[in-house]
């Protein structure tokens, strides 16, 4: 954000509408879309020394469901809530160049939005068993003679219904 017009005066106030491109970030079980660009509103306000920055800021996420483990999507939004300076105490902002980089707090403030455990829906039941069939070989780095061999040949299936235990 280029502040160097807005910081000419003090009470100067400037309101800004931005995409900022975020690289991806995860918390558990949800991330932002790769490559996504951060919708920001912000309201600069030129002080003797810095600039109060407030506003918002939203993005896509992506994830799955916590039951079910079908993809899920969203919008993630949070509060911006900083100061800077161009000699910044801890937790504020830099004003480097007449410029301010709001990246990192676009970040933590879509990321503070992330769903941690997301459902489809609401009454989400879990698993769809057809969804997901149960199935034997589950290591696909096996050569194909070992996924062989460990099929079930066709010819005992009717000797397995007499003999369960075999
Ligand atoms: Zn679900």
């Amino acid at each position: 954000m280029p502040v160097a017009e807005l910081r000419r005066r003090v009470g100067n106030v400037d309101e800004v509408d931005a995409e900022v491109a975020l690289a991806g970030a995860e918390v558990i079980g949800t991330r932002l879309v790769d490559g996504t660009e951060a919708r920001v509103k912000l309201r600069l306000e030129a002080l003797s020394d810095g600039v109060v920055i407030g506003g918002s800021a939203e993005a896509e996420w992506t994830g799955e469901c916590r039951r079910c483990l079908e993809p899920v999507s969203g919008v993630t939004n949070g509060e911006i809530d900083e100061v800077a300076r161009p000699y910044p105490l801890d937790g504020e902002l830099g004003i480097e160049d007449d410029r301010i980089d709001v990246t990192e707090a676009v970040r933590a403030a879509v990321v503070l939005g992330l769903p941690l455990a997301p459902l489809c829906r609401e009454d989400c039941a879990g698993p769809d068993p057809e969804g997901h069939p149960v199935t034997i070989a589950d290591d696909a780095d096996d050569g194909p003679a070992e996924a062989e061999e460990r099929l079930p040949d066709p010819r005992w299936a009717a000797l397995a219904e007499v003999h369960p235990d075999r």
